[in-house]
C-alpha cells in the first residue's frame, strides 16, 4: 500500500469561533495553523477564506495572502476550494487557480441540496469551464463525491476530456443533503472508480474517526480538521487542527502505514 497522505481542512465556510474557538479564520491564522499541521504530519492543506465577517468567501485578495504566507513556511501542497462561498460567480471560484496556480483545486462532481436550505450548485457548464481552466493552469482536481451520481459524472467528464486520468477522488461523508457516513457507503463508492484512481475519505462530524480507520485499512488517504469535525471527542472539542492531524499520524503509524511527506504527496498525486 502506498504511504498515506493526511490532508487538513483547516477552516471551511461554515464552522466559526462559536462553534470553536481555535478555528482559523484569517489568513495569519490560517497560515500559521497549516505550518503547525505541516509539523505534525499534514501534507496538503486544503484552503477555503473568510472574509472580515467570518463568512465564506471567494476573495481572491485572502487566497493570495494566504499562499503566500504559507508558502513562505513550508513546502505543504496546497489545495483550493472552488465552492467556499454559495453566491459566488462562475468566475471568482476560479480566478486564484488562475493567478496562483495551487497544485490542487476541489472539482465538486455535481449539484445537491446543501444542509437542506440551499443549493450547492455546480452546474454542467461550470464543471467544464472549471476542468478546463485546470487543465491549462496545471491545476490536478481532487473531485469530490458526496454521492454515487456524483462518480459517474466524473467519468462523463473524463470521457469529454475535461478530467484527465489518473484521476483523484475525495469521499466526503456525512454532509446533510449526501450519502451518510457509513464504511459500507464508502465501500461502495471505492468500488465504482477506476483501480488506476487514487483516493481520500472525510466522515463530518461522528462520522470523522470511523471513515478514517476505514479509508487506512482499505488503503486510502485521509482528511481531518475543522471544515469537518470540530471535536476531538465527544464533548470535547479539538484544542487544534494540528492536533487532529497528530492523531490522524499516530493512528497511520500503529496500522502499519507510513505518513507521506510533501513530496511524497507529490509523487502519488503526479502534481
Ligand atoms: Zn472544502
Amino acid at each position: 500500500m502506498d504511504k498515506v497522505i493526511i490532508t487538513v481542512a483547516p477552516t471551511g465556510a461554515w464552522p466559526s469561533k462559536k462553534d470553536n474557538p481555535n478555528i482559523p479564520l484569517t489568513p495569519q491564522e490560517i497560515a500559521e495553523d497549516v505550518y503547525q499541521c505541516w509539523q505534525a504530519g499534514a501534507a496538503v492543506a486544503h484552503l477555503h477564506m473568510r472574509d472580515d465577517q467570518g463568512r465564506g468567501t471567494m476573495s481572491l485578495e485572502k487566497f493570495r495572502e494566504t499562499v503566500a504566507l504559507i508558502r513562505k513556511k513550508c513546502d505543504i501542497v496546497l489545495n483550493c476550494t472552488t465552492s467556499g462561498d454559495l453566491n459566488a460567480t462562475d468566475e471568482t471560484r476560479m480566478a486564484h487557480l488562475i493567478e496562483l496556480k495551487p497544485e490542487l483545486a476541489s472539482y465538486d462532481a455535481g449539484s445537491m441540496n446543501w444542509m437542506h436550505n440551499s443549493v450547492f450548485l455546480n452546474t454542467p457548464q461550470f464543471l467544464e469551464k472549471l476542468g478546463k481552466t485546470m487543465l491549462e493552469n496545471s491545476v490536478k482536481p481532487e473531485i469530490e463525491i458526496f454521492d454515487a451520481g456524483m462518480v459517474y459524472n466524473s467519468f462523463f467528464y473524463q470521457r469529454k476530456g475535461v478530467l484527465k486520468a489518473p484521476l483523484h477522488y475525495q469521499f466526503v461523508l456525512g454532509a446533510a443533503g449526501g450519502s451518510a457516513a457509513t464504511v459500507e457507503n464508502l465501500v461502495y463508492l471505492k468500488n465504482l472508480i477506476s483501480p488506476e484512481a487514487t483516493w481520500s475519505a472525510l466522515g463530518i462530524g461522528s462520522g470523522h474517526i470511523p471513515i478514517m480507520l476505514a479509508a487506512i485499512a482499505m488503503g486510502g488517504h485521509i482528511r481531518v480538521g475543522m471544515e469537518d469535525n470540530v471535536f476531538y471527542a465527544k464533548n470535547r472539542l479539538a484544542e487544534s487542527n494540528a492536533e487532529l492531524v497528530a492523531r490522524a499520524a499516530r493512528i497511520v503509524r500503529d496500522a502499519n502505514r507510513e505518513v507521506a511527506s510533501p513530496n511524497e504527496a507529490r509523487n502519488i498525486l503526479g502534481v
